[in-house]
């Protein structure tokens, strides 16, 4: 409960975002459509780096928990069926050995954090499937934060920067005026607003984090 309060909520990053990316739209001198389109895409890419915490986005994106566990168990079955009938010798215990893994370990592992990891690696899957550098991207930063600890590496001048390589795959494949300075833009806000400088913030940013672990 404490932790909550000492952090500024989903919300208010979505907010801050939504302005940002109406910032550009004006900037850009977009259609209402487009504007009203870039204050969306700006309050989505200012949740995007507390991807590293259970928050918004990571559950609202995440892959529903027992879908996968159910996902798991079928291919868990499937594959001791399989090994039964087809399957002779090391190759049938290993097939037996790999079922009940598939079987057991999601129920004892899945957590919000794995399930944000699984998510990552089915987007990259996808992305590479339909040949979408943009979503392989995607993929690789919710695989990157999945991994990492909170207020780290996504709240760093670093993450800001392997966010640019989304960012610009992104801008490179949907050709909206303003995307990439909206994405940007949004993203730089969500780090400007965990700032201790913002009475609201007990704790700061790394900026320079790992290099220079002080915060800001
Ligand atoms: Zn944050």
């Amino acid at each position: 409960m404490k932790e909550r309060m000492m952090v500024l909520k989903g919300k208010t990053h979505a907010a801050i975002g939504a302005v940002s990316g109406t910032i550009v739209a004006v900037w850009v001198e977009a259609a209402p459509f487009e504007t009203a389109l870039l204050a969306l895409i700006g309050s989505v890419s200012a949740l995007v780096p507390d991807l590293d915490v259970n928050g918004k986005l990571a559950n609202s994106i995440t892959v529903e928990k027992k879908w996968l566990i159910l996902f798991f168990t079928v291919s868990g079955l499937l594959l001791a069926l399989y090994s039964y009938f087809m399957l002779f010798g090391v190759n049938q215990i290993t097939g037996f050995l790999t079922s009940i893994g598939l079987l057991l370990l999601p129920r004892l592992f899945i957590k919000q954090r794995t399930m944000l990891f699984l998510t990552g690696a089915a987007v990259v899957y996808a992305g590479w499937y339909i040949q979408q550098n943009w979503l392989i991207y995607t993929g690789l930063f919710i695989l990157f934060a999945s991994l990492v600890s909170h207020r780290t590496w996504t709240h760093s001048l670093i993450g800001f920067w392997l966010f640019y390589f989304v960012a610009a795959e992104i801008s490179r494949t949907y050709l909206l005026p303003g995307l990439l300075p909206a994405l940007l833009l949004s993203y730089f806000s969500h780090l400007l607003a965990d700032m201790k400088l913002l009475p609201a913030n007990k704790k700061g940013i790394k900026f320079f984090y790992p290099i220079w672990k002080k915060e800001f």
